[in-house]
């Protein structure tokens, strides 16, 4: 179809009839007859049932495959969808078209068409992929089910399905990640491997029931993680440059253990790839032990933990030291065991990066000895903790400006939030000679902070200060995400 063509396609017929059939409706122009568009698949029915609707139309044959992108384009959102279509996951439809679209019927099983139920999740897959949504949510309420994407760390709706068709949903999710549909009664996880616009997603599904009805409700959360994403680059995340130069001599140290704490979605895991990314891995053996493993590094080992074949963290921390390792990343310090070998192992001549959950720098410390490893230890084995938060950044297109800095407002660009991406803050504590005696003295962590803040250390609010003396985000927003 030619351009001029396509500019007469209407949607006046359901996409899911024009899919299935083969047929591409047109506006009439002048005394001409609205073109229907088909090809040789479309079946004669399918020409009879759009006269009985629209009336008397002009046939015309074109190829198949024509035909077909011709319909996906026409019926795709406006802004370069018809590029995002890709032939992988066919989606971004309008999100609302295709929920008018969507079956009666309560269970997959019982569904005869469960085609609008698969547009509709891929339409959602491809969508949260193009907006950089983390995670997507499907929540059964009472009268109602709502899909929800976490962009930027935060929740925004989706849409609202009808709450009958929240089992079907699920169990079309289900199917994509391998589980048993037939099971509602336990939490299930599995994944699903994608390519949406040529970028490669692995999506974690997680499912649990909620609710005690008879229908057995369940939640579903899909992780995305964008495989694909180019070379992480530390100079990239927002650090200032003292602290950038002080992580960089950290892990290049030959042995010890360089700590990054902070929430879940603080992009800790995202700072370990940058650092291990910045190491020569042709002349370094870099070994990893991730639950996930989110990116996929070029030169490096990526071992994942799998806990129900008993492939937990320590077990695959013992197996990676036999393998003649330089660097070994930790993707999180959850127990003893863990910590002890990543102790042990830091002594043992090898540098150790590992994630721990704690809110700031000094408190890692404290963590670890509440877990049970010995001071002088830790002492002789910490080189360093960074803790960090991510900020979101004020919308270049709607911010305002106030007495006291920037204010987000709220644009069609933004989605009404006022912000649109994030950058890093952070909160270094190298471990020096001063340092390492008050923890093997198990100094308490007031006197822990108070020595780090006169060896230079900035807190996370202190750090982020630079952001909003930049313009580049609320301090409203600092104050958020350095609030526990
Ligand atoms: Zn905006």
């Amino acid at each position: 179809m030619t351009e001029i063509e396509l500019a007469r396609a209407s949607r006046a017929i359901p996409y899911g009839f024009a899919r299935d059939m083969r047929v591409l409706l047109g506006t009439a122009e002048g005394d001409a007859l609205p073109p229907l568009w088909i090809c040789a698949a479309t079946p004669l029915a399918a020409l009879a049932e759009v006269q009985r609707k629209f009336g008397r139309i002009a046939p015309r044959v074109i190829e198949q495959p024509a035909l077909e992108r011709a319909i996906t384009r026409v019926y795709a959102n406006e802004g370069g969808a018809s590029a995002r279509v890709a032939g992988e996951v066919e989606g971004s439809l309008e999100l609302s078209q295709l929920m008018q679209d969507l079956p009666e019927l309560e269970d997959l099983l019982e569904t005869e068409d469960d085609a609008p139920v698969v547009r509709l999740i891929n339409a959602l897959l491809t969508e949260a992929a193009r907006e950089g949504a983390s995670d997507i949510h499907f929540e059964p309420f009472e009268t109602h089910s709502v899909v929800r994407f976490r962009i930027d760390g935060t929740l925004r709706d989706v849409i609202k399905p009808r709450r009958q068709l929240h089992a079907a949903l699920v169990s079309r999710i289900k199917i994509m990640a391998n589980l048993d549909i037939a099971e509602k009664r336990l939490p299930q996880d599995g994944r699903i491997g994608l390519k949406v616009a040529g970028r490669a997603i692995d999506v974690r599904v997680s499912t649990l029931p909620v609710g005690n009805s008879a229908s057995q409700p369940e939640r579903a959360v899909l992780r995305l993680l964008d495989k694909s994403t180019g070379r992480l680059d530390l100079t990239a995340l927002g650090m200032s440059d003292a602290t950038l130069a002080k992580i960089d001599n950290l892990i290049r140290q030959p042995h010890g253990i360089v700590l990054v704490t902070g929430p879940t979605g603080s992009g800790k895991t995202t700072t370990l790839y940058a650092a291990l990314a910045r190491l020569d891995a042709t002349t370094t053996n870099i070994l990893t032990v991730e639950d996930p493993i989110e990116y996929e590094l070029s030169g490096v080992g990526q071992t994942q933990v799998n806990t129900r074949i008993g492939m937990t963290f320590a077990a695959a921390l013992r197996a990676i030291l036999r393998q003649d390792p330089d660097v070994i990343m930790i993707g999180e310090i959850r127990d003893l065991e863990t910590a002890q070998i990543a102790v042990q192992a830091s002594l043992t001549g090898h540098l150790v990066l590992a994630t721990l959950h704690t809110n700031d720098a000094v408190s890692a410390v404290t963590r670890l000895s509440d877990m049970g490893i010995e001071p002088f230890l830790l002492s002789s084995s910490l080189l360093g903790t960074l803790a960090q938060r991510l900020v979101r950044k004020l919308c270049v297109h709607c911010k305002k400006a106030g007495p006291d800095g920037m204010h987000p407002v709220g644009c069609s660009i933004c989605g009404n939030t006022g912000y649109a991406g994030r950058t890093g803050i952070y909160e270094l504590m190298p471990v020096d000679e001063g340092m390492r005696t008050l923890i093997h003295d198990q100094a308490a962590e007031q006197d822990l902070r108070e020595a780090a803040r006169k060896a230079g250390m900035h807190s996370l609010r202190e750090d982020g200060e630079r952001w909003v003396a930049a313009g580049d985000t609320a301090l409203e927003e600092v104050v958020r995400v350095t609030r526990d």
